[in-house]
């Protein structure tokens, strides 16, 4: 994968809400092209390695719990600057603390229940791209 682009999931929480589509809205006028998308519920094993490096966080189990309680949408995306950008237009982790207009100020519930992810690094959103997708998914 190239490193103009990043790797999302909009979390349970969002698509329980009905955020769905506001959200995929946002991420399309912001300029993102969408190279794979995918609407799928995680196993327990597939959360417990996608958050692997939070093992050890006190918040590890239920954030586990939490990513698999319903379905999400992943996706690959294309931008120039994608992962910096997107962190910019997702806002920070706590909605208290992010900036307004931003996904999830207007849509997390809480800091654990934060509508999207988004990866952290171009190395990051390429692990997590090809954790969810084969290449033929890939566009
Ligand atoms: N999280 C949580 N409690 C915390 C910090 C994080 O439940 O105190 C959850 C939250 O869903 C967050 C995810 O763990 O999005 C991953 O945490 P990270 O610090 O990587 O935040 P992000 O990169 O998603 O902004
Ligand atoms: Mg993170």
């Amino acid at each position: 994968m190239a490193t103009n682009r990043t790797f999302t999931m909009l979390k349970p929480d969002a698509i329980e809400n009905g955020h769905m589509g506001k959200i995929i809205d946002m991420i399309i006028d912001a300029g993102f092209a969408v190279k794979a998308m995918k609407y799928t519920q995680l196993s327990e094993e597939q959360a417990k390695k996608f958050y692997e490096v939070h093992a050890e966080r006190p918040f590890y189990g239920e954030l586990v719990e939490y990513m698999t309680s319903g379905p999400i949408v992943a996706a690959i995306l294309e931008k120039d600057n994608a992962v910096e950008d997107f962190r910019t237009l997702i806002g920070a982790t706590n909605p208290a603390e992010a900036a307004e207009g931003t996904v999830r100020k207007l849509y997390a519930e809480s800091i654990g229940r934060n509508a999207v992810h988004g990866s952290d690094s171009d190395e990051n959103a390429e692990i997590e791209g090809n954790f969810h997708f084969s290449a033929a998914e890939i566009h």
